[in-house]
């Protein structure tokens, strides 16, 4: 290319940036609420919104008791929240706490029902991220972490790297003292099947059950496996959690934590822990969690790209979502879908699934929580 025309491609790239008003620098954009007096400290209205994974989720698929079981998951996630944020706590400690009460609920692919890879462990990916400072830490492929979420942000706080994988990450986990579980912890039995169905499908070997699991009677099964959606064979499901936060001091921070995709490859990592393609956050944009086939997210560094367009070409959040969601992802086949908040309060979900569980909460209102495409 001609130097002319680099130049001329290159003004071309900057006018927008050029034109666009100043950066605020973090901590002054416009508050949600204010104080009239500008002595004292300017005083957020705090929102949560938070998924727990995108896909085929229809109604037909999925029995009322269970739909039941999935909303109050999500309600249970937005009141670990909501209480950290009542008492004035930061974003990212909200995060942290919604996202836990999801590991440790089974119905969900993260933490405790992580699905398994195609030989048989849970590795589990997990990313946070603080808008404020835009500090970040993330794991992928941990095995034995009750909380992966905790571990990242342990990473985060700890360290000064960004990312730990794999026996690393375990090892450091054990060295922060946080809780391990071993491989039976994990274990649940629809997901198991899932797994089995799978690797039968696509002709792979099976694994021998991890040790410590036994072989539950045919008749207890039912009882032993908590009841998971759409396990139908051939049906693609994700139970991925995510939570994005924005908290009374005018900061978002965003959290993702996963078991990854089930019969995915050993050591296969999601977009999940990767800053910028499953999960984003900054005060000078927007946070953002996603959900879906990790590779698309990945590549087409979903979070970041949201995030930059509301940053550079000033678009509403909803727009940003929807245009990468539906007009990009969409036509490759990139199923998923993210969540996402601004430091002015802007609250948005996207999806090209048939539906998605999610659940907002705006400091005084009513909690919202969705499943299917056809809900507001
Ligand atoms: N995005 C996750 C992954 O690819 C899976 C999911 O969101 O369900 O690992």
């Amino acid at each position: 290319m001609k130097p002319t025309s680099l130049a001329a491609l290159l003004a071309i790239a900057l006018v927008p940036t050029l034109s666009a008003p100043a950066q605020l620098p973090p901590h002054s954009h416009r508050p949600a609420t204010a104080h009239t007096d500008e002595h004292l400290p300017v005083v957020h209205k705090w929102a949560i919104v938070l998924h727990g994974g995108a896909g085929d989720i229809d109604r037909s698929s999925m029995p009322p008791q269970v739909q039941q079981q999935y909303r109050d998951g999500l309600s249970d996630a937005l009141n670990a929240a909501a209480a950290v944020l009542n008492k004035g706590g930061a974003a990212i400690d909200a995060v942290q706490a919604a996202i836990e009460v999801m590991e440790d609920n089974p119905l969900f692919n993260a933490g405790r029902g992580a699905v398994f890879a195609a030989n048989g462990t849970n590795q589990m990916d997990a990313a946070i991220m603080d808008g404020a400072t835009m500090r970040a830490g993330a794991v992928a492929d941990v095995q034995h972490t009750k909380n992966p979420i905790a571990l990242a942000r342990a990473v985060m706080e700890k360290t000064r790297w960004v990312m730990l994988s794999g026996s690393g990450a375990d090892e450091f986990s054990l060295q922060a003292g946080l809780q391990q579980e071993p491989r039976s912890y994990f274990f649940t039995e629809s997901r198991w099947d899932s797994l089995l169905r799978e690797l039968r499908k696509e002709n792979l070997p099976i694994p021998p059950r991890p040790p410590g699991t036994p072989l539950p009677p045919a008749n207890q099964r039912a009882l032993a496996a908590p009841p998971v959606f759409s396990e139908a064979p051939g049906a693609r499901h994700y139970g991925t959690v995510g939570v994005v936060v924005l908290d009374t001091h005018g900061n978002i921070a965003a959290g993702t934590s996963t078991g990854g995709l089930t019969a995915k490859r050993w050591d296969r990592i999601g977009d999940s822990p990767i800053i910028g393609a499953g999960t984003y956050a900054s005060d000078a944009s927007c946070a953002i969690s996603g959900t879906g086939i990790g590779e698309y997210f990945i590549r087409y560094t979903v979070a970041r790209t949201i995030c930059a367009l509301v940053q550079y070409r000033h678009m509403r959040l909803q727009q940003a979502a929807d245009d990468v969601i539906h007009r990009e992802l969409e036509p490759i086949h990139g199923d998923g879908g993210v969540i996402a908040i601004t430091p002015d309060g802007q609250m948005a979900w996207s999806f090209n699934t048939s539906g998605m569980l999610r659940a907002r909460l705006r400091e005084g209102g009513k909690p919202e929580i969705f499943m299917f495409r056809d809900e507001p």
